[in-house]
């Protein structure tokens, strides 16, 4: 192909390399930059952002799209003209933000993340307060500035779940709304049913390390492309399809968070580490939304990872790295005891089952707030409010409430519900990959994921960013998004763990 898609291209490199190395100054920031180094790191990270979004925008990028288009056109590289596809599609969202409102994002963003992590730790409030006022009223000016044809929320959603909608996710979340809580209160009725005291324990943190590298690896984590870092929050990040790091914190008495959270975002690297070499730095090499990513994390900690034939087959390693602490304990006990479902206060330590609850709390909270029925000193009050509605509990204070998370200093409206979405996509994959390939159900019944992830790999992974989300799981599953497969899966579970008669 000639000289305007090889000038695209040369183009699109400089603009996907710009962002992976925002991307590694990011993990490093998280990862082992001295406190100190923050602002001049904010500094760098601003810069970049600057200098992709001019790259991403100008008329020229534009008019060069355009003359590649029209050759593509002519070819009938399907490949190419993915690209052309989703080239068009990012340019067209990125010229809606004029400089000043990206800059000024950027840049509110850094400092109220700083105060965040202030006020988080001092459980105050309304040292955030102003600062969240703000980012609310950025989210408002970027939802007016990208346009929906439903209501604002959808501008903001469309970022994180290409083609969804605020109106759509409802609906769903409703249904789950309406079969989860029934489900929890039933189980909290029997909550002494399960004991899960044998995963609080002093873990040393390096047994914890070994054996989190090994579960990674039997998952399908490829090491070779891959390296596990410590942090506060974890969360993994791909370079290219042959670097991708995870990272996960660690604590000395409890083995769930640093167990499952490896196994969380090893879900995330596979992901990306299967993505097809032919799209290599491009947009398309990356996950097609963040619903979709977070559905193959789901799908590796808890179809995969939170199940009983994968604890039947790996519970003899888990103890030979912890003799002392799981002598007496066999592999059905530490399967119910990492089962355990318990309304609790912290979205990241939920269980498999209130999770979504913690969602849904978040997504109606977030469309209140941007659509002004709710004001932001009202925020701690809706907040507790609603979780003794879900949950029933309330927090004792906003450390363990409203301030827990990161994601509105970010801001990232719209990000959430894609949480809950990755729940209900991984169910889903999950019957699709059983009905289709053979092999699934035997190498998941010994413990292994290989005929599964190779099921992924190529009806998910390969593709990267080729389909939207709404055709990516109609192609792969024959049928769009819904809560059953989920509701399918929990009642089956749970019901059986906690002998309940459904
Ligand atoms: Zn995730």
């Amino acid at each position: 192909m000639d000289t305007a898609y090889q000038r695209l291209l040369a183009h699109v490199r400089t603009i996907t390399d710009l962002g992976k190395a925002s991307a590694v100054l990011r993990w490093d920031r998280e990862t082992n930059m001295p406190k100190a180094g923050d602002p001049a790191r904010i500094e760098q990270l601003t810069t970049l952002r600057r200098l992709i979004h001019e790259r991403s925008t100008s008329t020229a990028y534009g008019e060069l799209i355009e003359a590649a288009a029209a050759q593509v056109d002519s070819t009938g590289d399907a490949l190419a003209a993915d690209l052309i596809c989703v080239l068009r599609y990012d340019y067209a969202r990125a010229r809606r933000l004029p400089e000043d409102l990206v800059v000024r994002t950027a840049e509110t963003s850094a400092r109220a993340r700083t105060v965040w992590e202030a006020a988080r730790a001092d459980a105050d409030f309304a040292r955030f307060q102003p600062w969240l006022e703000q980012l609310v009223e950025i989210q408002r000016e970027m939802a007016e500035r990208y346009g929906y044809a439903g209501e604002p929320y959808d501008a903001l959603l469309e970022g994180y779940e290409q083609g969804a909608t605020a109106a759509g996710v409802r609906a769903v979340f409703d249904a789950v709304k309406r079969e989860t809580v029934p489900l929890v209160q039933a189980i909290a009725e029997r909550a002494d049913a399960i004991d899960d005291a044998v995963v609080r324990q002093a873990f040393p943190i390096e047994a914890q390390t070994a054996f989190a590298r090994h579960i990674a690896a039997v998952v399908g984590y490829d090491f070779d492309r891959g390296h596990l870092g410590t942090v506060v929050h974890p969360f993994a990040t791909s370079f290219s399809r042959d670097d991708v790091r995870i990272t996960t914190r660690w604590y000395p008495d409890d083995l769930r968070p640093a167990l499952f959270g490896t196994l969380h975002e090893s879900g995330h690297a596979i992901y990306e580490q299967n993505t097809g070499p032919e799209l290599a730095r491009t947009p398309l090499a990356s996950g097609t939304s963040a619903g979709i990513h977070e559905s193959q994390s789901r799908m590796i900690e808890n179809l995969v990872g939170r199940s009983w034939p994968f604890w039947r087959a790996h519970f003899p390693d888990l103890r030979r790295h912890f003799p002392a602490q799981l002598a007496g304990c066999d592999a059905e006990q530490f399967y119910r005891a990492v089962n355990k479902v318990q309304p609790s206060l912290i979205r990241v330590e939920a269980d498999e089952l209130t999770y979504n609850l913690h969602i849904i709390l978040r997504f109606e909270l977030e469309q209140a707030l941007l659509g002004g029925t709710l004001a932001v000193a009202d925020l701690p009050g809706a907040w507790n409010d609603g979780l003794r509605a879900l949950l029933g509990v309330v927090p004792p204070n906003d450390r363990e409430g409203v301030l827990q998370d990161v994601h509105w200093s970010g801001p990232s409206f719209g990000y959430f519900p894609t949480y809950a979405l990755g729940n209900l996509y991984a169910a889903q994959l999950m019957e699709a990959a059983r009905a289709q390939s053979p092999d699934v159900d035997a190498d998941l019944d010994a413990g292994r994921t290989g005929a599964l992830v190779a099921w992924l790999r190529e009806h998910v992974h390969r593709h990267g960013r080729r389909y939207p989300p709404a055709v990516l799981i109609e192609r792969a599953t024959g049928a769009p998004l819904g809560h059953a497969a989920f509701v399918r899966y929990a009642r089956a579970k749970f019901g059986r763990l906690y002998d309940l008669p459904i």
